[in-house]
């Protein structure tokens, strides 16, 4: 079947597109067919009006932990827990990714790699949820950052076989520790460097061998510069970031992904006494410089990629919009905001031929938001549709207004709306919001209910 959804603006992943008639995307068999003017959809095509609405591709998310949930002290629940508790609670997360409409997500290190299983079992239709990509446990030093997420290795050659365990087993990515962090450690770790630079120069060498990108941790200038050294294709969070290592990130086309909006969560949490304080010291450490850093990237044009790093304190799984509307409060444009978190992370992750824009041929994965994301970030939150592989999972109407009037409900679902009132249908029920509160979710039997 052939299917146009109609807009009134779409962003392709690199531009907006409008007309005075309307954007139309077509979708064929679960793929992109065309993005043309909404006057030059085919009459034989099932038109889908969605009113004043943005389409995008689905978005990327490049740095979440789905083992954690977003708790006071997740490193601390997951030890205590049993695995299978664990497993379940990261296939719920990677659903929550799918609702707000981030239709990839990248593992950046899960206890004993789960996130790889959690892949393999979206991957293979046993759950629903977003295609994830996994590094599966990170390579780190013996008692080095967030070892409760990692394999440890010291010396080139153990960092190498670290490395070959994780593809080894499936990963399809590789994440190496830099630096301390905030969750684990002394406050003095921030600032030093961890794994030699022939170790990471080891694990890169593997990881390429693989065909695989390398995503850093590293909050300290010299771990940067580190992994600058070493050839890594990221660096996960950047926060001592100087005007020279980002000349160079920009030259040689290494992406930064700040993670804006995870510090800003854990630092309300440490502001409302639920994390340990040692935890609060150096979350504190790291705000003071992250904005900073991420100024300078822009100055110094580095390619951005947008990653919420959901899981840690504070920070729930679906949160990537938090992270664009971060980007754009510390000086990113929305369009820089946009790109970051669709073509620029589709080309980091490896997943440019299916995701990232709309380019025909590639997957069905859209979201649809209320409004213009491009010229106002947070419209991000008010999502009306998200379609998986050409499937509609999510269909939310407008709240009130005349956009509400002109969106068509294919499966002829009558509507009851009242001021602030929003209905999201899914594939498996729906859920009913008052005044941007969740009330209810309805489940309702079998599969299909839009399409
Ligand atoms: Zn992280």
């Amino acid at each position: 079947m052939t299917t146009a959804y109609r807009a009134a603006r779409v962003f392709d992943g690199r531009e907006l597109l409008t007309s005075s008639n309307g954007m139309a995307v077509v979708v064929r068999n679960g793929r992109i067919d065309a993005v043309l003017d909404a006057s030059a959809v085919r009459t034989d095509c099932v038109l889908v009006d969605l009113g004043d609405v943005t389409i995008l591709p689905g978005l990327l998310d490049a740095h979440v932990h789905l083992a954690w949930d977003g708790s006071p002290d997740p490193i601390e629940q997951v030890r205590q827990e049993p695995k299978a508790l664990t497993i379940l609670r990261a296939a719920n997360h990677a659903a929550a990714n799918l609702r707000t409409g981030v239709t990839v997500v990248r593992d950046l290190g899960s206890p004993q790699g789960l996130a790889i299983d959690v892949a393999s079992a979206i991957g293979s239709g046993i759950i629903t949820g977003p295609r994830v990509l996994a590094a599966g446990c990170a390579i780190t030093m013996t008692g080095g950052h967030a070892h409760c997420i990692g394999r440890e290795a010291d010396g080139p050659d153990a960092v190498r076989r670290a490395v070959r365990q994780e593809l080894k087993s499936g990963a399809h990515c590789i994440k190496i520790m830099a630096s301390g962090g905030a969750l684990d450690g002394e406050d003095g770790d921030l600032g030093a460097p961890q794994l030699s630079v022939p170790e990471l120069r080891a694990a890169v060498e593997e990881a390429h061998r693989a065909g695989r990108a390398v995503a850093a941790h590293a909050h300290s200038l010299e771990s940067i510069n580190n992994v600058l050294d070493a050839g890594v294709q990221s660096v996960e969070h950047g926060t001592g970031l100087d005007a020279t290592a980002a000349h160079r990130m920009r030259r040689e086309q290494v992406y930064l992904v700040p993670t804006l909006s995870a510090v800003e969560s854990v630092l309300g949490q440490a502001r409302a006494g639920t994390i340990r304080p040692d935890i609060g010291r150096r979350i504190a450490l790291l705000a003071e410089h992250n904005g900073i850093a991420f100024r300078t990237a822009l100055r110094h044009k580095v390619p951005l990629v947008a990653g919420s790093d959901a899981g840690v304190p504070g920070q729930r799984h679906g949160a990537l919009p938090d992270e664009l509307i971060a980007m754009v409060r510390a000086g990113a444009t929305p369009r820089q905001a946009l790109q970051a978190a669709t073509v620029n992370a589709a080309a980091l992750l490896g997943v440019i031929t299916d995701h990232g824009t709309l380019d025909p041929g590639k997957r069905a994965d859209l979201l649809a938001v209320g409004g213009d994301p491009d010229t106002d970030i947070t419209t991000l939150h008010d999502v009306r549709l998200v379609m998986f592989e050409g499937r509609v999972l999510v269909r939310a109407m407008a709240s009130s207004g005349s956009d509400a009037a002109h969106s068509t409900n294919p499966a002829g679902w009558r509507v009851n709306r009242t001021p602030d009132l929003r209905i999201c249908l899914s594939e498996v029920g729906f859920v009913w919001f008052v005044g941007g509160e969740f009330v209810e979710w309805v489940g309702v039997g079998g599969d299909g209910l839009l399409e």
